[in-house]
């Protein structure tokens, strides 16, 4: 596939059936780099991260189609190659017994973009390879369990690509921040955390974690943007201005997690987010790289291919003699 700057925006569907793992490579190759970019190291400050910044962008391409046309484009040639690689690694499963999945966990204070991103960029891929689950307040039942109970259920099968809005994270987040445990309870979650963490990507999980980074203004203008149309006033919770006001304390709290909860096999990542655009490519990036990190071929069949082709074509044969002589 040619990963040119387009005069067009290629649509999924022109591109679709031109995938290889040689086509994955260069797209693969910048994605990461963008990871590098993004990735939360020794010394993190979220502080200093910019929610408008576009890291790894390249800024020719931008410069001649803007970030919005270029990056529609963009996300539609990567998404081409992100439901190639689920499908590869969906077939392994089914036919190879691999273990191997992936999860993406999305975490956002609230009008963060969790929800379009999961449509822009899980939406080039096949529902049945997808497991996608939103996490709110726990319910009566949830409560009486360990905080991680209703987490290992919603965990992706062998294969899938589970992606978790909100997660395991908000237990040191929002809980944290609106004191709802007592701080000796959240202060261990940490260690429980990397602890479980630990065990899913020894057994197959490949965990991507995405802090989508908005500034306070950003926040408002968005929760103005609800209030303001009749068809996204669904969507605004009042309990939203509370949490927007203690916005310092979720800060801090982001940077504990992000610091604490960052390690070799469940990395954090923090996109910056007021810019919709770049944040859907970010994260097609990340998934991009993650998958071809895998090196996910289709398996090779159980059965002996072409036996299987003699006998069809030979069973057609017989079909077509039975209905001429019928
Ligand atoms: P939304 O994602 O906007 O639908 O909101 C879901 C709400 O559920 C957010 O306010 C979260 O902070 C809240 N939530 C999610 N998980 C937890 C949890 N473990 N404890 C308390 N609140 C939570
Ligand atoms: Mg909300």
């Amino acid at each position: 596939m040619d990963t040119r700057l387009k005069e067009q925006p290629a649509s999924v569907a022109e591109l679709a059936g031109t995938t290889t793992q040689a086509d994955l490579a260069p797209l693969a190759a910048r994605a990461a780099k963008v990871r590098d970019l993004l990735r939360v190291g020794p010394g993190f400050d979220l502080a200093a991260v910019d929610p408008r910044a576009t890291p790894g962008l390249p800024r020719r391409a931008v410069a001649d189609l803007g970030g919005k046309v270029w990056s529609r484009d963009q996300v539609a040639a990567i998404g081409v190659h992100l439901a190639d690689q689920q499908e590869r690694l969906f077939a392994q499963a089914k036919v190879g017994g691999d273990r191997r999945r992936m999860l993406l966990v999305l975490q956002a204070l609230d009008c963060g973009g969790k929800d379009g991103t999961i449509k822009r960029v899980a939406g080039a891929m096949n529902p049945l390879g997808l497991h996608i689950v939103a996490f709110g307040p726990p319910t009566e039942e949830e409560r009486a369990h360990d905080f991680l109970w209703r987490i290992r259920r919603a965990l992706p099968e062998p294969g899938v690509l589970g992606i978790f809005n909100r997660s395991h994270y908000e237990d040191v987040l929002a809980v944290r921040v609106r004191n709802l445990v007592p701080e000796s309870t959240w202060r261990a979650r940490y260690d429980i955390i990397n602890q479980f963490e630990n065990e899913l990507a020894d057994d197959g999980v490949t965990i991507i974690k995405v802090m989508l980074h908005i500034s306070y203004e950003e926040q408002r203008q968005r929760l103005l943007d609800r209030l303001n149309d009749p068809t996204k006033q669904w969507k605004f919770n009042p309990g939203d201005l509370d949490d927007r006001a203690l916005w310092p304390d979720f800060q801090a709290a982001y940077a504990d997690a992000l610091t604490l909860c960052g390690t070799p096999v469940a990395p954090w990542y923090v996109v910056p987010a007021d810019r919709k655009w770049y944040r859907n490519w970010a994260v097609a990036n990340l998934l991009l790289v993650a998958f071809a990190d895998l090196g996910l071929d289709y398996p090779t069949p159980l059965f002996d291919v072409e036996a299987q082709r003699a006998r069809l074509v030979a069973d057609e044969r017989g079909g077509k003699r039975e209905m001429n002589s019928s």
